[in-house]
């Protein structure tokens, strides 16, 4: 049998413009070689199964559509053969992959042209490669590397794709936060957490149906997507809990992982890809940190809000530094006595000569792991403020302040609390230090050893808010704080609630029984203080006293000597 060298040569030049073109090769593209150089098979025997361009979702091999049996087929005429060649090729210096040309039958190898056959492997093979190299550079560009499915840069090429013939305003953009993934990663190991985001990624993926939707992965366990109006409904639903099968870090259990859900709605459809893309990541983050709303819908007031936590972020250091941040004292008094038995420093803003509420920046700080910074001053000024007062040969009685539970976590902050009140010259009796519950068990732990080591050193401990919390009567069992503050919300209830009654009446009996003071807070009428006492609560702070005030009215009430009794 005779090969024809002028046609191989042009089949090999027409293949190699062919891979040059825009087009990725397809299997048509060998017929006309193989063919023309007596080929029955044409194939590579790369390792397909340890290869990282495995795409989870289509289960194929990026660089061809073709895999059989874990070859990588170029042609295949279903021909038997009765002679195979094998040429190897190598990548730092090992062997890399094999390509393997079986001829048609009854073609002997004293029939071959040799060193013919080994240029035209090597022309394929550097073909080939190079096809692969570019659909690898295109995955690497387009799809997320740990899920393998489409990455953000993909979502929006898309986007701009599918608006060009759909309409926009029938577009909405979403944007998933996974909830709890820190505390399945800590359940169940980092690798565990990584085959979850996975398999999260490919059941997201596969969700997608629509030719003209798309989800992608946007880095951690953040994801988006962009789909119909019309698709919208079935689409929340699925995303309402996404179930996980065949985890083998959770033997096979199955797992749903629920998601925070931002949505840039079709009326959005103004605003760019990228734009889209942000609102829906701050309706996401809004509903997640502020609102504790599963889906969040982005509107103009949503920007307001989002805006004003970040000029607040922005403002808070300047500040400080100009020392805006001043603390006001409420009274707290024994309602029947009328003894003034303390007071609470409670920040105020001062800007511009205006005031700012707590309620307006404290959560914000909060979140933004500012509020340190500020409890830390509240805390320095409230030391000034007692040590003039102690100079004036006054005796202010004891002042609480609030210290956020994020502190918990701020390495040696009982030695800075400490640190301060000593470097201003008072002794830690004129202190108390209020921290609100907590649910958590890590936390927990903390809380106690928080506690521990303040009233070591002679401070006392009040839990703040209490009953608002989960962990409420198991708290107060295994804490050794000196007061239990009760929750102005159960206070202003009292009087209409029963429930809030007895809610009440039974943290007093708690807290008695564990040799604990106890506090109400919130009391704005004679009434609630009088069923108060009723119910064995006598400490009082709120309203009916006095609002919180600056550091010159507080100083005439600590010359007064309290208040009047509640008969
Ligand atoms: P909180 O610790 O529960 O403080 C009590 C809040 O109730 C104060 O609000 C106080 O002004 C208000 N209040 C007192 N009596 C009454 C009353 O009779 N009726 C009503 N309706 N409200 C009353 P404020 O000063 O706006 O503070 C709000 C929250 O901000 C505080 O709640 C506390 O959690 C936080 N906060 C204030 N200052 C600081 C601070 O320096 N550090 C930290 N971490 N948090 C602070
Ligand atoms: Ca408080
Ligand atoms: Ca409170």
């Amino acid at each position: 049998m005779n090969v024809n060298t002028q046609r191989v040569r042009k089949a090999l030049v027409d293949l190699a413009r062919r891979a040059i073109d825009t087009e990725p090769l397809t299997n048509d593209d060998f017929r006309e070689i193989c063919e023309s150089v007596l080929v029955s098979k044409m194939y590579y025997d790369m390792d397909v199964g340890k290869n990282r361009y495995i795409n989870p979702v289509t289960k194929q091999l990026i660089v061809s559509e073709n895999i059989v049996d874990g070859k990588i087929m170029l042609y295949d005429n279903g021909e038997k053969t009765d002679l195979v060649m094998k040429y190897t090729y190598y990548y730092n210096d090992i062997e890399y992959v094999h390509a393997y040309i079986e001829f048609r039958p009854g073609i002997k190898k004293s029939d071959l042209d040799l060193l013919m056959y080994q240029f035209m492997a090597d022309q394929i093979f550097i073909i080939v490669s190079r096809q692969n190299l570019r659909v690898m550079l295109d995955f690497e560009e387009a799809y997320d590397d740990r899920t393998c499915i489409p990455n953000s840069r993909h979502l929006k090429n898309k986007y701009a794709r599918v608006t060009k013939h759909y309409p926009k305003e029938d577009i909405c953009v979403i944007f998933l936060n996974l909830q709890n993934f820190k505390y399945l990663n800590e359940i169940i190991g980092m690798q565990g957490g990584d085959e979850a985001l996975v398999k999260y990624a490919v059941t997201l993926h596969s969700f997608i149906e629509d030719e003209d939707e798309c989800a992608c992965r946007v880095g951690g366990d953040n994801f988006a997507l962009f789909v119909k109006k019309e698709n919208m409904e079935r689409t929340l639903k699925f995303l309402e809990a996404v179930k996980l099968d065949d985890l083998p870090h959770l033997k096979g259990r199955e797992y749903a992982l629920s998601a925070w859900i931002g949505i840039s709605p079709s009326a959005d459809c103004e605003a760019p890809i990228e734009l889209r893309l942000e609102h829906a990541s701050i309706a996401c983050s809004l509903g997640k940190q502020r609102f504790k709303k599963k889906i969040m819908v982005y509107n103009s007031e949503l920007a307001n809000n989002f805006k004003h936590g970040r000029e607040i972020v922005a403002m808070f250091h300047p500040a400080a530094k100009n020392h805006e941040f001043h603390p006001f004292f409420q009274p707290k008094v024994n309602m029947l006595t009328g003894e003034l038995i303390g007071f609470e420093a409670l920040c105020r803003w001062i800007h511009d000569g205006k005031f700012i509420y707590p309620d307006q920046f404290i959560p914000v700080l909060d979140r933004q792991g500012l509020i340190h910074d500020l409890d830390m001053t509240i805390l320095n000024e409230t030391c000034i403020a007692i040590k003039k007062w102690l100079d004036m040969g006054l005796e202010p009685p004891r002042v609480s302040v609030n210290i956020s539970r994020k502190n918990l976590f701020i390495p040696n902050i009982e030695e800075e609390i400490i640190g301060i009140i000593l470097r201003n010259g008072i002794d830690t009796k004129h202190l108390e230090v209020e921290i609100t519950e907590s649910a958590k068990e890590e936390e927990f732990d903390r809380l106690i050893d928080f506690l521990a080591k303040l009233k070591n050193q002679g401070l006392r401990i009040s839990i703040d808010d209490f009953g608002t919390g989960y962990s409420s009567l198991s708290l107060i069992n295994n804490i050794n704080a000196d007061i239990v503050k009760i929750d102005k919300s159960f206070v202003s209830s009292m009087l209409n609630d029963r429930k809030a009654a007895v809610l009440i009446e039974t943290i007093i009996q708690i807290a008695k029984r564990l040799d604990m003071d106890i506090i109400a807070e919130g009391v704005e009428i004679a009434d609630e203080g009088k069923a108060l006492i009723k119910l064995g609560c006598v400490n009082a702070q709120g309203y009916y006293y006095s609002k919180p005030v600056d550091f010159e009215t507080t100083t005439k009430l600590i010359r007064e000597h309290g208040f009047k009794p509640i008969q």
